[in-house]
């Protein structure tokens, strides 16, 4: 039983003492106070459960408070919480070759960070420093962090300041088909980074810009084309990662490509702040040239939480688990949108899913601000946690810890179908 500070005391507290943007984005007009979690459930103060199909954003894979990667921990925390890379200590060597070992050759070389973004500069700076180039391609409704320079590769303005991040990204993508996805490429070739490209950056599916997949090959060949210019190919894993994709333990694997580098975290770590970069000992000789170090970056605490969660995929064969609970998901959600004027689309792949609202089936105008939020508030009361992003807000996102269970699917189903119903009876 929850016996802490008062919900009343909390709201004043963020409101004068923490990131004014944090009151903005509570998401929910009546907030949720959050207490204890276990697998695919929250508590919150009140002691009422929650269905979490977000899992602070597709980073609790394998279950909140796991019982294994838990004790993991607190062994862990009798033994060593802190040292260095600079010495040489077991967990983080174990864990290097246990992550190495989801690689195909030659992505063998790993830095350990602290988080996404954190992953995501490391990328720029070593592909920079590789190729001796500058220019970074991202894709529209990408994310890929929040430090100056990811906010650069980062094309959902909700997240851009007014001031210079340094370097913007050249965003592509808006149509429909893989050869005008590429002939869109070309032309920002031709036009804007010809022959200086360090990077091309791209979510296997998008996470924050809601589960947008690409269309057949169009990695393969976006990927042949940075290359024959001279940049690498860089694939944020940090949603897509860990067997989130059901089909496959990397997004990139489902897109029949090699990147030359991969940056992850949230998954990593079930909530654990951590993250990593993977490469090629090629790449990674360049970036030798200076001295690189991270104090917290493969920390023993961090490396044994992530080689938990690597055991406990294997164990409770999480990946079999998104493959087969997601696709039954999918195909219900697809029912449902058959049923509604206003879901205009179901996509993605695995655990990684988008709901796209919109005012209805011939325009494909996105669902406003107001009835996305109606809808969302509503899912919530009825006891289910998701997530909302893509350009304009208009697509739910569901991307649950990967020990959700096809009941848990049938409860949110049913949770879905009826505040759909009852916005729709409302208008
Ligand atoms: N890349 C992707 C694909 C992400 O979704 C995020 C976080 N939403 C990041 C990078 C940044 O991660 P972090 O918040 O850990 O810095």
């Amino acid at each position: 039983k929850y016996t802490g500070m008062s919900k009343d005391r909390m709201i004043e507290i963020r409101r004068q003492n923490c990131n004014p943007m944090t009151m903005k984005v509570t998401y929910y007009k009546k907030p949720v106070f959050i207490h204890q979690g276990y697998m695919q459930w929250l508590w919150d103060v009140d002691g009422r459960r929650y269905l979490d199909l977000f899992a602070g954003v597709a980073t609790v894979s394998v279950g909140h408070c796991h019982p294994k990667v838990t004790a993991a921990a607190e062994q862990q925390l009798k033994k060593l919480w802190h040292t260095t890379s600079i010495y040489v200590y077991p967990t983080l060597h174990e864990y290097c070759e246990k992550l190495a070992s989801h690689f195909p050759d030659p992505l063998k070389v790993i830095y350990l960070t602290n988080s996404g973004s954190e992953s995501n500069d490391l990328a720029i700076l070593m592909a920079r420093l590789h190729t001796g180039n500058n220019d970074i391609i991202t894709l529209r409704g990408s994310y890929h962090g929040g430090s100056p320079q990811t906010i650069g590769l980062t094309s959902n303005a909700a997240y851009k300041y007014p001031v210079a991040s340094g370097f913007d990204s050249t965003n592509v993508g808006h149509c429909m088909a893989n050869e005008q996805y590429i002939a869109q490429l070309k032309e920002t070739f031709a036009t804007s980074v010809p022959n200086r490209i360090a990077a091309f950056f791209g979510e296997p599916i998008q996470g924050v810009g809601g589960a947008v997949q690409y269309p057949k090959n169009y990695l393969k060949d976006a990927y042949k084309l940075v290359r024959e210019r001279g940049g690498i190919c860089v694939a944020d894993e940090v949603q897509t990662g860990f067997g989130r994709t059901g089909s496959h333990f990397w997004g990139f694997q489902g897109h029949d490509v090699i990147p030359d580098m991969v940056t992850m975290a949230k998954g990593i770590g079930n909530g654990f702040p951590m993250g990593a970069v993977v490469t090629t000992p090629e790449i990674a000789a360049s970036f030798a040239k200076g001295l690189h170090f991270n104090t917290f970056g493969g920390n023993p605490l961090a490396c044994a939480v992530a080689s938990s969660v690597l055991d406990t995929i294997r164990e409770d064969d999480t990946q079999q688990n998104s493959l087969r609970v997601g696709t039954y998901l999918m195909t219900e959600l697809a029912k449902l949108r058959d049923k509604y004027e206003i879901i205009g689309d179901v996509r993605g792949k695995g655990l990684q899913i988008g709901v796209e609202m919109v005012r209805d089936k011939a325009s494909r105008d996105p669902l406003p601000p107001e009835a996305m939020a109606e809808i969302f508030e509503d899912v919530k009361d009825m006891g289910v946690l998701i997530g909302k992003g893509a350009i304009y807000g208009q697509t739910f996102r569901i991307k649950p810890p990967m020990c959700i269970t096809k009941e848990d699917v049938d409860f949110f189903m049913a949770v879905f179908d009826k505040s759909v119903r009852n916005y729709m009876e409302r208008r």
